[in-house]
């Protein structure tokens, strides 16, 4: 998910506050890679793609470990150059329940948090809900407006299988359930109106597409 509109996102200060030593160690839950594997990013998979729309499988408990945390810091280092405050697996092509977000990423006066999930499940959600304009990594240039639930209770378990439980609320909890729409196949362009989505594949045609390798 991108930041919200007007919000400032300074991508160096994340970087200096989110060094590949405590992405790993975030990933780890404390343990330290000795490898200190280089992160990469991705590429992010644009709509309308067959994989934005699978429904993701859960995370196995033999996949737990080492190569887990390894895709979770690869994915968090690509939310963060986006930029974006969230990024859910499918949007690298990995079909399983993986989600990284930052909600903070772009407040000035915010600490940032970074939420390494995996197999997250909303077990708690407010009655009240919430009607927000959403943008999405993966259908760049439109904005939708998604009615939430205003606070929901996540949870997961980290890349080591610890069960982990949070609140989030308000725009947090906008950017977990975006997130997690992503991991049932269900992104901005499957809700954007017939209009805006057709005016949305013009643009998409016109435009530059890299060259094929
Ligand atoms: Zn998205």
């Amino acid at each position: 998910m991108r930041p919200a509109p007007g919000r400032s996102y300074d991508r160096s200060r994340c970087r200096r506050l989110l060094g590949v030593d405590t992405l790993f160690q975030a990933a780890l839950g404390g343990y330290l890679l000795k490898t200190g594997d280089p992160m990469a990013i991705l590429d992010i998979i644009i709509a309308p793609h067959p994989t934005l729309s699978r429904r993701c499988r859960l995370v196995r408990p033999d996949e737990l470990g080492q190569d887990l945390a390894a895709q979770l810091s690869n994915m968090a280092e690509t939310m963060y150059a986006a930029p974006g405050v969230g990024l859910a697996a499918p949007q690298v092509g990995d079909l399983r329940c993986i989600v990284v977000a930052d909600p903070g990423a772009g407040e000035e006066d915010e600490g940032l948090t970074l939420y390494q999930m995996v197999n997250p499940k909303i077990v708690e959600a407010s009655h009240e809900m919430t009607e927000t304009e959403e943008q999405c990594l993966s259908v760049p240039d439109i904005t939708v407006k998604v009615t939430r639930h205003l606070t929901v209770v996540v949870a997961w378990i980290d890349a080591l299988g610890q069960p982990q439980r949070e609140l989030f609320e308000d725009w947090s909890s906008i950017v977990i359930q975006h997130e997690l729409d992503h991991l049932i196949g269900k992104t901005l362009y499957d809700r954007a109106s017939r209009l805006k989505r057709s005016r949305y594949l013009k643009a998409r045609k016109k435009a530059p597409r890299p060259l094929p390798m």
